[in-house]
């Protein structure tokens, strides 16, 4: 039996309309999510096919891993992505080995997921092609002009309106969604700190170590920092260089905009050839968000998500997997709709158990990129010096030494072993159904002895325990031999 087959979701016994509004990582993967329930799902896309295409590199942890392989991707991926193992630390300017850190089975099987490593045109083909194949409809050239969430009502620059019973605002930070929802435009504010990602076919040979394991190098730098790693079979090398930002402007999908000698300035000389045979080198800036209190629109028909709802700091490892995380939630907690009147309270449930991940997950991401390109000071030296420490001794790096276990790596483990799908779960128990239960009580007493006031009366022994279906499946992956 195929992956795909053998998961099958619980289904909704209402569908409705979801009416996505962008066609980036996030829409997607919410279209797919909700076709898997069995809602129906268009999506607006303002770009052609190819332009939201990147040819950068995206890492997938493994929180994000578990949910695609919980959603029959696991051959699709084992086909374009690569298995990545460890994360190699240097210095910069001068090329030192600082340490490594290896993913060991235990952590891999308590998170129920692996490390892999691709480009972003390779996971959005994944994902068009299941959203597709199980029904989402994807409309390119659509650019949503104007929104009316209180009619759940678009307008596209062709002058056509669309509707759908719920909006879902899956365009970015710069889409039109984000003003729907919160009545006015809201912007981060650029850092100084910008990525620039470079897809290059060299790879010098200090680093020919990392094709033996797909590993993630990384570079601490003065101000800077690289990260890099195998994309495309290991045909090339996926580089991302954080330096200084001039421009306050850069963002995913722009041209390419740096001129390539400019990014590796000061770069340990042996890093020179990814520069000179690189291909690509746009520079993206790295922008400070404050969180948004609302992502349901006052109407409760409007909901946002990813980049829309929170955006975080470009290329780090957890931006893609919190925007396939909310498709993954939205849908399970829309597989129990069975009524018209629970649409509102499922999307502020969306809204109350993602704002709270997604806010400490991306805390959590501010401060790698922080880390990485610290300017040289003293906390830069002791970083350093303390890696190189339990890297001489042959010690995993980010887990802390002599048996002592670091709060960032105990950080790492709580984000990386979240099982979102299982979260959404446990609020319909706790939460969904007991609200469900409690309102059936109140209609019946309405029936009986139409006295609205009388108490509902909960039948306790009515609860049945739900076995979920994330934990069965995810059990079967984990035996999976990578
Ligand atoms: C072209 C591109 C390349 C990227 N490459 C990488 C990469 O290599 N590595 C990496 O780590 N991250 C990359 N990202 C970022 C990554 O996709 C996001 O960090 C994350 O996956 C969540 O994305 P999202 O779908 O919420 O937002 P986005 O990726 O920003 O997608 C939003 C989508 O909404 C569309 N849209 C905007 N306005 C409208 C409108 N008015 N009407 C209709 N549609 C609209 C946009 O065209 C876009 O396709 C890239 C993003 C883009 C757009």
């Amino acid at each position: 039996m195929s992956a795909e087959s053998s998961t099958a979701p619980l289904q909704t016994a209402h569908p409705i309309s979801f009416l996505v509004i962008g066609g980036g990582i996030a829409g997607l993967a919410c279209a797919l999510a909700l076709r898997r329930v069995g809602h129906h799902v268009l999506v607006l896309e303002r770009q052609d096919r190819d332009s939201v295409h990147g040819e950068s590199g995206i890492r997938l942890p493994p929180n994000l891993t578990k949910i695609l392989f919980h959603w029959g991707l696991k051959d699709a991926l084992k086909q374009k992505a690569l298995v990545s193992h460890t994360i190699l630390f240097t210095q910069y300017e001068s090329g030192d080995y600082l340490g490594s850190q290896v993913w060991s089975q235990d952590v891999l099987k308590e998170t129920r997921g692996v490390f892999m490593v691709l480009t972003h045109a390779e996971l959005y083909d994944i994902l068009y092609d299941a959203a597709t194949r199980a029904g989402a409809q994807i409309r390119y050239n659509s650019e949503v002009v104007e929104i009316d969430a209180s009619e759940r009502e678009v307008t596209l620059a062709s002058g056509d309106k669309v509707s759908g019973d719920v909006l879902v605002g899956a365009d970015g930070e710069f889409g039109p969604s984000r003003a729907a929802v919160i009545g006015q435009q809201v912007r981060g504010a650029p850092t100084g700190l910008a990525i620039t990602v470079v897809s290059g076919k060299h790879l010098p040979p200090n680093l020919s170590q990392l094709r033996d394991d797909n590993g993630v190098f990384v570079a601490f730098g003065d101000g800077r920092a690289i990260v890099a790693f195998p994309v495309h079979d290991q045909e090339d090398f996926a580089f991302q260089f954080y330096g200084p930002d001039d421009s306050g402007e850069g963002r995913f999908g722009d041209e390419p905009s740096v001129p390539l000698v400019e990014i590796a300035s000061k770069v340990d000389s042996r890093l020179e050839p990814i520069v000179r045979h690189a291909r690509q080198a746009t520079r993206i800036t790295v922008r400070a968000h404050s969180d948004l209190e609302d992502w349901v629109e006052d109407d409760g028909r409007m909901v946002l998500i990813g980049e829309a709802a929170h955006p975080f700091p470009p290329g780090t490892i957890q931006a893609t997997a919190m925007a396939v995380e909310d498709g993954a939630v939205l849908a399970k907690l829309f597989s129990h709709l069975s009524e018209e009147r629970q649409i509102e309270s499922f999307l502020y449930a969306f809204q109350e158990l993602r704002q709270s991940r997604t806010r400490s997950v991306r805390a959590s991401e501010f401060g790698n990129a922080f880390f990485m390109a610290m300017p040289a000071c003293d906390a830069s030296r002791q970083r350093d010096e303390g890696m190189r420490m339990l890297g001489e001794k042959g010690l995993n790096v980010l887990e802390g030494g002599d048996g002592e276990t670091s709060g960032a790596w105990n950080e790492v483990r709580t984000i990386f072993g979240y099982d979102c799908e299982d979260e959404a779960d446990d609020w319909w128990v706790q939460w969904g159904l007991l609200r469900e239960r409690a309102l059936q009580g109140r209609q019946a007493g309405d029936e009986g002895n139409g006295d609205a006031s009388a108490a509902p009366q909960f039948d306790f022994s009515a609860f049945t325990v739900e076995v979920s279906e994330t934990a069965t499946d995810t059990t079967s992956e984990n035996g999976h031999e990578w």
